[in-house]
């Protein structure tokens, strides 16, 4: 990343042994950097060989079809269909009559099978990616409703983000073509452009998401004082991300408040375990699906042994300790991030030879004066 932006950007913004403008990653808190992949993309390689966004806008797919794409990747797992419900009471687009709340959410409104998703859904990848991601809060809130209303939820806070996200890992070029979607599969050689944007969003999120709960405990412990709030949360960020401040701060300024979860007192950690069960949960439905290639070739899509698979941690929402949910699921009961280790093991050996003889890492800004 740092390589080619100094040539895209100049060293001087970009210095090869330190820390990277936080505003040159292509989102407001840097904390996913996929929207920047042209700049990064290897050179004179074919690319993914193909553009999602593309392939649904040339078939004119609507919003209601992007989410029958989804509920058919979980029916064909052996789960039912949608309530008829969840299509006359979800909100799909944007509605041109009143401002509402287009950031994607999915309900579970009588925890019984009144699920809906909240979204203001475009014709694009991320969005089909999304609907994804929604569906498994849909699915897995569905799962459990037999659950007493205590444990109606997921077994960890990382779970309930996770599925969704371990479903969409199996949109592959192979599924996509499965559901005609896309013509021809590329061969191998657009492996390393694909792992390349993936990694973009999945793997430079988790310092992103490790530090925000590590700012927010320090806060709520009183480690860290209100007139030290902006200078913590940019060591934090210069610490974990590596990315610096696109201007001089001061406590003047709040920028953590601009991260809705701050604000709104949500907890954060949840994405970061997600990140890592998500890999965790893929790996083991495709072991069920009997699938032996390599792991970021693998989809599990039409594998009612998955499904069995998945549905039987699902149901037990948050009635037993989540080591048991993830055993009944994987036959493992610890987290493990070799799953996502083993996902990326091509890109690593590519960015490997790419980093021959550069800078690894970065060298921290002088620390700021601590004020009083
Ligand atoms: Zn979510």
């Amino acid at each position: 990343m740092r390589t080619r932006l100094g040539e895209s950007y100049g060293t001087q913004l970009v210095p090869q042994n330190g820390m990277i403008p936080a505003h040159l990653l292509g989102n407001m808190w840097a904390q996913e950097w996929g929207n920047v992949y042209p700049l990064v993309a290897p050179k004179g390689a074919q690319g993914s060989g193909y553009d999602l966004t593309e392939l649904i806008r040339a078939k004119k797919t609507d919003a209601k079809e992007m989410t029958r794409y989804g509920e058919r990747f979980f029916t064909s797992l052996g789960f039912d269909s949608l309530p008829a419900t969840f299509w006359t009471r979800s909100l799909f687009t944007k509605p041109a009559d009143r401002d509402v709340v287009c950031h994607a959410s999915a309900w579970n409104i009588d925890n019984v099978d009144d699920v809906r998703i909240k979204m203001c859904i475009e014709p694009t990848a991320e969005d089909f990616i999304t609907i994804h991601h929604e569906l498994g809060h849909n699915f897995y809130q569905r799962a459990y409703n037999k659950q007493p209303p205590l444990f109606q939820s997921g077994a960890n806070d990382g779970f309930h983000e996770a599925i969704g996200d371990a479903i969409a890992l199996s949109i592959t070029p192979e599924y996509l073509k499965q559901i005609g979607l896309l013509d021809r599969v590329p061969g191998p050689a657009a492996d390393t452009a694909l792992l390349l944007r993936q990694a973009m969003d999945k793997v430079a999120f988790l310092p992103f998401g490790l530090l925000i709960d590590q700012w927010r405990w320090k806060v709520f412990s009183g480690e860290v004082k209100p007139a030290d709030y902006n200078r913590a949360w940019w060591e934090l960020r210069n610490r974990y991300q590596g990315v610096s401040a696109p201007l001089a701060r001061s406590e003047g300024d709040f920028d953590p408040g601009a991260k809705y979860h701050v604000p709104g007192n949500t907890p954060y950690t949840r994405y970061f375990l997600a990140r890592v069960l998500q890999f965790q949960f893929y790996k083991g439905l495709c072991r069920e699906a009997g699938y032996t290639g390599p792991l970021h070739r693998c989809s599990f899509a039409g594998s009612k042994a998955a499904g069995q698979k998945l549905n039987a941690m699902l149901e037990m929402g948050q009635s037993r300790p989540w080591p048991e949910a993830l055993q009944a699921m994987t036959g493992e009961r610890r987290m493990d991030a070799g799953a996502m280790l083993e996902y990326f093991a091509p890109l690593k050996k590519w960015l490997d030879e790419q980093n021959r003889g550069k800078t690894v890492g970065w060298e921290q800004a002088a620390p700021v004066a601590r004020s009083r």
